[in-house]
């Protein structure tokens, strides 16, 4: 592949936590990045939030759905902030679909492409920048935008299930899925 859109999810940064960052397992991430990108690989990355915060988890104690999504994107920041850091001594970049000047650029689709283009891996955080929405979508419309050949995720979960395996022991692996089967 040529250019890459890697999805990883907030969880898969928990390690065995229950919520947060485990920095040893950030340096994992750091190391696997560092080394497909020394194959010449062009890599775009969205990160996730839910190791620390979704507006479904907020809306369903009360809180406004609306705001619990923005602080969901927020999350992804503060995670795209700690992959930027892990990734030290590589070119790298951060862009955000809401603004947050003091510390990532704002989404730009032509400088994301030219950042890939010279070699820097650019990090996507604040999903879409909009409500309603996750950042696997994030992911897959980055992913278009930037031409990316194939959008690889990095999740607790190792694919696409009949049900949630982690709640559901019966729940039976898909190992092809088309829209018909939906
Ligand atoms: N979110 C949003 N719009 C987006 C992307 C994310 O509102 O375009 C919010 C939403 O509340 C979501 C949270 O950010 O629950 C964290 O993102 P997500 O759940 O996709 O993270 P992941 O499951 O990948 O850790």
């Amino acid at each position: 592949y040529k250019i890459i859109l890697l999805k990883l999810s907030g969880e898969a940064l928990m390690g065995d936590r229950q919520y947060g960052i485990d920095p040893q397992r950030l340096a994992e991430y750091a190391e696997e990045i560092k080394q497909i990108h020394d194959k010449g690989v062009e890599i775009a990355i969205v990160i996730g939030g839910g190791n620390i915060f979704r507006g479904v988890a907020g809306a369903s104690n009360g809180m406004d759905r609306v705001q619990g999504d923005y602080m969901g994107m927020l999350a992804t920041v503060i995670n795209g902030m700690a992959l930027q850091g892990a990734l030290e001594g590589m070119q790298t970049r951060l862009q955000t679909a809401l603004k947050i000047e003091a510390i990532a650029e704002p989404y730009i689709k032509r400088r994301a492409t030219r950042h890939l283009e010279k070699g820097r891996i650019v990090i996507f955080g604040a999903g879409t920048g909009n409500p309603y929405f996750t950042t696997d979508t994030a992911a897959v419309l980055r992913g278009i935008e930037v031409g990316a050949d194939v959008i690889l995720k990095g999740t607790r979960v190792d694919g696409v299930y009949t049900s949630d395996p982690e709640k559901n022991a019966d729940a039976v692996k898909f190992d092809f899925i088309s829209f018909e089967d939906v």
